[in-house]
């Protein structure tokens, strides 16, 4: 299924110019109009998903399977010395656009860092109940 209204479908669909580095009959794979790095990538599957919840199992894991086969070939292009596998998911988590889509997003070794956060402390009781918390959820 698609979604007219949503630039991601219109792009996988070709209807929507791209530089497309990589393409099948369930994903394209395209440069990011707004890099983080050089040669950042998006891996759009070509069916409307709003995010990883929504995503049909399936293809799931063969877009884990198109990062690994893209990934290397990118990095090579761009000369990259390591690579972020990004995928947010909600506004809160920094996603802009409501269709699902992983970022390969280059890295090279002295360049500034792109996914940081700052390490918290934990401590044992909370880890404890959000454990218990999560058990329960999955039963
Ligand atoms: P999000 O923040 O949703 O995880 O990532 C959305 C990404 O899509 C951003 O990195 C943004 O630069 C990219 N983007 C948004 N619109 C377009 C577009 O029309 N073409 C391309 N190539 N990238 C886009
Ligand atoms: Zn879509």
């Amino acid at each position: 299924m698609t979604d007219p209204d949503c630039i991601f479908c219109r792009i996988a669909a070709g209807e929507i110019p791209s530089d497309t580095i990589y393409e099948d009959s369930d994903f394209r794979v395209i440069l990011d109009l707004n890099p983080a790095s050089k040669g950042h990538a998006l891996i759009l599957p070509k069916s409307h998903a709003k995010d990883l919840f929504e995503l049909d199992e399936e293809i799931a894991a063969k877009a884990v399977k198109t990062a690994k086969k893209v990934a290397p070939a990118l990095m090579k292009a761009v000369n990259a010395d390591g690579l972020n596998l990004v995928q947010n998911n909600g506004e809160a988590a920094g996603q802009t656009v409501s269709h699902f889509h992983m970022h390969l997003i280059p890295r090279f070794k002295g360049a500034a860092e792109i996914v940081v956060w700052e390490p918290g402390k934990s401590d044992k009781e909370t880890q404890q109940q959000i454990v218990e918390a999560v058990k329960a959820n999955l039963q």
